[in-house]
């Protein structure tokens, strides 16, 4: 029998919806929910292609034991697995402490799955080592919307790419990393060709070509730009003095930092023309709707959160966020990003947006939880924790759903780290990742089209993921696997509440007690059940009990989740870093996405389809460097930054 199941994209960060066709349990082909607020039906070639995918040749589908690093594996039950896995994490952390074993796991994860992952490492063992891959994309905006508006929330949503009058693109690329996003923006063009786009971007990116003003500027230099556009601002009276006075604080300080960064100075720290500063900053100052779209360029940064409150200040000075239109909207990355980042699913954060750091949140969640408290010592966040794993501090780890070997920086020590480690498992949904090198133990996941639970995407939307197909072979839920090991786990450390603290038999019940979690919190979804989400459709946040929808967009009273309800200016300022040039490394390296790939590969790099716009990862470099280095079109070059070489 045919049927249609709603789902949605498991790549980046729009989340667009799907309809997935399944015929006698078959996956039989997919399209765009028409339906769904993100798409809107369309979708990109990842997303189109996803019904491609599901091919088991490449899935792990059994439990592993790795009898050898590098060598042979052997199948285990699930019994044998999970049992093994207990004793092993018991073990070391009766000899060693809680904070001897960690947990790295993935925006990928549905947000039931990042729950009971964080439950288990600050609810049950006590440790925050839990960290994300995330870490390394969305943590700069976190702190950069916390810093200034008091809360990690999004303002604005998808609908407000079409009402704005001028769209400052910053360190993103959305025609390519991002592409229904920039549909948008090219309808929005199309329906306004009064519209101005600003994009800012080092490289002439595919997103620039649509730009009326592309701002070339230096890597490293997003602050002096937005300090130079607010300088501009104020000399010309363009910044909205009564909304600033009205809402929010630190205005003055900020406004005395840059007085020093005329168009002059900056186009010497930007390498742009001066003019094209002041330009950028009265389209910006001048039109009725300003919004800013920004994602890893900001965020990929050793200032990533202060680029990220340089961009916020733009907004704060003008007034433009709270309205239709108008507001800094960071874009996530992968596709529930923004779900870890609910559940409190990094080293330093706790559910439903509370801070590890404050011990009024702390009891909170150990209340909710039914704990007498959770550690109040941060966790190591993901670079450090590879360099504990290396040096011994920690010395088992569980991986789920991220491939560290491949995409964490610093790839030699990375390795050497996962070959350091006591021991390595490793929850996936592939067989041949580079991780799985490393793993002691693999245990295999339910991948895309068959899972189920939530997401949520970079506008606050909340959608139900619905499961069209069976995993294959013994692969279980990632919920699931945590569950029935936390239990373990408890029984092998003589914690009678695990059974209390893990009681769930299925995703909503998780679902329910995470939704608790957000009751009178910024996020708080007291008003959604997977009831309403399946019969009225993705929502997005906040949704508190007794409302009949989501908020499009925040802050439309200009009352913000802080101590005295004031946005905040912070005093941010331009420095030489990481990404200045020496005579010894004279030029900057910046990584970017192709448009049909994603991440490691692992799915999008098994459907040959994906590969008929570029067949491989390429070096751009400008004709004059290539000249230089006797380079040509096509040649191979070797690459080297001082931590490592490539070539
Ligand atoms: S990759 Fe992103 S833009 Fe493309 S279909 Fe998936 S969610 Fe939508």
């Amino acid at each position: 029998m045919q049927t249609e199941v709603k789902s949605t994209c498991c790549y980046c960060g729009v989340g667009c919806g799907l309809l997935i066709e399944t015929e006698n349990g078959a996956i039989t082909g997919l399209r765009g929910d028409p339906e769904h607020p993100a798409n809107r039906g369309r979708l990109c070639t990842k997303g189109a292609t996803l019904n491609q995918t599901v091919n088991p040749t490449y899935r792990l589908q059994f439990p592993e034991r790795r009898i050898s690093r590098g060598g042979a594996r052997q199948r285990l039950g699930w019994e044998g697995a999970l049992d093994e896995a207990a004793e092993r994490f018991a073990a070391t952390i009766r000899q060693h402490g809680p904070d001897s074993v960690a947990f790295y796991i993935s925006g990928q994860l549905l947000t039931e799955d990042y729950y009971v992952f964080n439950k288990l490492a600050k609810g049950l063992i006590g440790t925050n080592n839990v960290d994300t891959n995330s870490r390394l994309c969305m943590s700069s905006a976190v702190a950069g919307y916390k810093q200034t508006l008091g809360a990690d929330a999004p303002p604005c949503s998808y609908a407000d790419i079409l009402q704005a009058k001028v769209i400052f693109i910053s360190g993103a690329n959305p025609a390519v990393a991002h592409p229904i996003v920039f549909r948008y923006i090219e309808d929005a063009k199309a329906a306004n060709p009064d519209l101005k786009i600003i994009v800012a971007d080092p490289r002439r990116t595919e997103s620039a070509e649509i730009a009326d003003l592309h701002l070339p500027i230096k890597p490293g230099s997003d602050i002096a730009l937005f300090n130079g556009m607010l300088h501009v601002l104020i000399a010309e009276g363009l910044v909205d003095r009564g909304y600033v006075e009205a809402h929010t604080s630190g205005f003055e300080a900020l406004a005395e930092i840059v007085k020093t960064y005329s168009p002059d100075k900056v186009a010497g720290l930007c390498g742009v023309p001066a003019e094209a500063i002041v330009q950028a900053a009265r389209w910006f100052g001048t039109s009725d709707a300003s919004l800013s779209l920004y994602c890893q360029g900001l965020n990929q940064s050793t200032h990533g959160t202060h680029n990220n409150a340089g961009i916020i200040h733009l907004h704060l000075a003008t007034g433009h966020i709270g309205k239709p239109g108008a507001g800094p909207f960071s874009l996530t990355g992968q596709p529930n990003a923004m779900g870890g980042r609910e559940v409190g699913g990094l080293a330093n954060l706790l559910s439903a947006h509370r801070d590890l750091a404050n011990p009024a949140h702390r009891a909170e969640v150990a209340r909710l939880w039914g704990i007498p408290d959770v550690p109040a010592k941060p966790g190591k966040s993901a670079v450090d924790l590879f360099k504990a794993l290396k040096t011994g501090e920690i010395k088992a780890v569980w991986i789920a759903c991220t491939n560290p070997a491949q995409s964490l920086p610093n790839q030699a020590a990375v390795r050497e780290a996962l070959q350091a480690a006591e021991y390595v498992v490793l929850q996936e949904a592939y067989a041949n990742t580079d991780t799985a090198e490393y793993a002691d133990l693999l245990l295999p996941a339910s991948g895309w089209g068959e899972k189920h639970g939530t997401v949520t995407n970079s506008e606050r939307c909340i959608t139900r993921v619905q499961p069209a197909i069976q995993a294959p072979g013994e692969a279980r839920h990632d919920w699931e696997i945590v569950v029935d090991f936390a239990r373990r786990l408890g029984e092998k450390l003589d914690r009678t509440e695990a059974g209390r603290l893990f009681p769930y038999a299925s995703p909503e019940e998780i679902f329910n007690e995470h939704r608790e979690s957000t009751r009178g919190r910024d996020l708080d979804i007291t008003g959604l059940s997977y009831a309403l989400l399946e019969a009225q459709g993705p929502q997005q946040w906040p949704y508190p009990e007794g409302a009949s929808a989501g908020k499009v967009r925040l802050y439309e009273d200009g009352i913000f989740p802080t101590a005295d309800g004031r946005a905040r200016f912070v005093a941010v300022e331009h420095k030489s870093t990481a990404e200045a040039t020496t005579p010894e490394l004279p030029i900057s390296l910046l990584s970017g996405r192709m448009r049909d790939q994603w991440h490691g590969m692992s799915r999008t790099g098994t459907v040959p389809r994906l590969f008929n716009v570029e067949d491989e990862p390429l070096l751009a470099m400008h004709p004059c460097d290539m000249r230089h280095r006797g380079l040509e079109s096509g040649d191979l070059a070797g690459v080297s930054n001082g931590r490592d070489a490539l070539g």
